[in-house]
């Protein structure tokens, strides 16, 4: 068994920072679990007495979690936004009590930790304003923060997944029956981070290229080693980073392919379930949230369903029709969105900081294999700019800005949440 250390590994770009600007997104739309613990802690209050808005309000809740063999408590939701968040987007329980009452998924967040073989990963949810827009603090200033959550994470072994996520095995797989040692999927990451930020080439060229080097390397070793060792990846790394990954360029397949009729059905598919995930539709994590909520968002729901499922996702592929989003809150028009998708747009610099992240904070290793993985990654960004262009439909813009794109990185970062990917919650 592989033993998991607790050093700790920032995976985040080297110049990242974060800084709580108030925005309130975190507290919104998820189902925020509290433990036994917090839960005692915070029952024993007189909230109603603190916040008239609270009056009657039952703040927690009980639901059968999804796979899991206990009930967990949430937090009630009022109006998609957590009972606790003030007019002012701050939190009650941090006001009366102070922060460490606070649920930990609360103080933990943007932060994303996980195991790995060579210590505990500190990620980042790309999610929070402050980290797209990369201001506050440097990233290794909060090294206290992350040091008190992993206390008592060893505190409360039972609430330390919560906190930690599953380990991440230390032999992810590439492709089928092919292993990387962790070493070797370190060099290939570095790669394809280094692809990612190469100078002179556009996000779709670079994302593209990454993809087509993981291909590449499931190609070499197939069928021919079960575990690629370190430096045998990095012997090939080498030969292919010469000329500037010129072989993976070439192979990307350049803008022309960037999104084709079945990727983009795909992800229209993706879209529609995520929506119909986050406003009431399915047994998800969103679903316990509406449920919560009273039914509101059911209501919204409602006026996409009149569409159809597959009307819905032909809409989204053809550009015709309209569409309700939860995520952004309203009525998008689709040939508008249609027209806008995929322009490079002055938010570049913020989706090219959302998917290193992506890359840096493991998120290749979500998916049954790297290979898979990779294909994610481009999904991902596919999606962010489509809410991207949605967003700036919606608020009547000609052009999609930075706040679209933080907007469309949002929008992703709920869906792998609902989806149960996002390691933090
Ligand atoms: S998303 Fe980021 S900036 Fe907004 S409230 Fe949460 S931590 Fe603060
Ligand atoms: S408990 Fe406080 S920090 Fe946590 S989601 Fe609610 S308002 Fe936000």
């Amino acid at each position: 068994m592989v033993r998991m250390q607790r050093r700790l590994v920032y995976s985040v770009l080297g110049d990242q920072r974060q800084g709580c600007e108030q925005c309130g997104w975190c507290c919104c739309w998820w189902s925020i679990e509290v433990r036994p613990a917090e839960l005692e802690r915070l029952r024993g209050y007189d909230w109603a007495g603190e916040s008239a808005r609270l009056r009657g309000v039952e703040l927690f809740l009980e639901q059968g979690g999804q796979g899991r063999k206990q009930s967990s408590t949430y937090i009630a939701q009022i109006g998609g936004r957590c009972a606790f968040l003030e007019g002012d987007n701050r939190c009650l329980i941090h006001r009366v009590l102070g922060e460490e009452a606070k649920p930990a998924v609360c103080r933990g967040f943007p932060l994303v930790l996980g195991q790995t073989v060579e210590g505990v990963m500190v990620g980042v949810n790309c999610g929070c304003p402050a980290v797209m827009r990369n201001r506050g603090e440097r990233f290794s200033q909060l090294e206290g923060q992350v040091l008190r959550l992993l206390n008592e994470a060893d505190a409360d072994p039972e609430g330390a997944s919560g906190l930690l996520g599953e380990p991440i095995v230390a032999r992810p797989v590439l492709k089928g029956s092919t292993r990387l040692s962790w070493g070797a999927y370190l060099e290939l990451e570095g790669s394809v981070g280094e692809i990612l930020s190469m100078p002179g080439q556009t996000l779709t060229a670079q994302a593209m290229a990454a993809r087509a080097l993981v291909r590449a390397a499931a190609a070499r070793w197939e069928g021919q080693v079960a575990v690629v060792e370190r430096d045998e990846m990095r012997g090939w790394l080498e030969g292919e980073g010469r000329g500037g990954y010129a072989a993976a360029f070439a192979g990307g397949g350049g803008k022309g392919r960037w999104l084709s009729r079945a990727r983009k059905r795909g992800m229209a598919r993706r879209i529609v379930r995520a929506e119909a995930a986050g406003s009431g539709d399915g047994e998800t994590r969103g679903n316990r949230m509406d449920r919560m909520d009273g039914g509101d968002r059911e209501d919204r729901w409602d006026q996409t369903d009149r569409m159809g499922w597959a009307d819905g996702v032909e809409g989204i592929v053809r550009g015709e029709g309209r569409l309700w989003l939860s995520v952004l809150g309203g009525m998008v028009d689709l040939a508008a969105v249609e027209a806008m998708f995929g322009v490079e747009s002055p938010g570049e610099g913020v989706l090219t900081r959302f998917l290193l992240n992506y890359v840096r904070g493991k998120s290749l290793l979500e998916a049954p294999s790297v290979v898979r993985g990779a294909e994610e990654m481009l999904s991902q960004l596919y999606m962010a700019r489509w809410y991207a262009a949605a967003s700036a439909v919606l608020g009547g813009r000609r052009c999609v800005g930075e706040g679209d794109v933080v907007r469309g990185v949002q929008a992703v970062e709920r869906g792998r949440a609902i989806r149960g990917g996002g390691r933090s919650w």
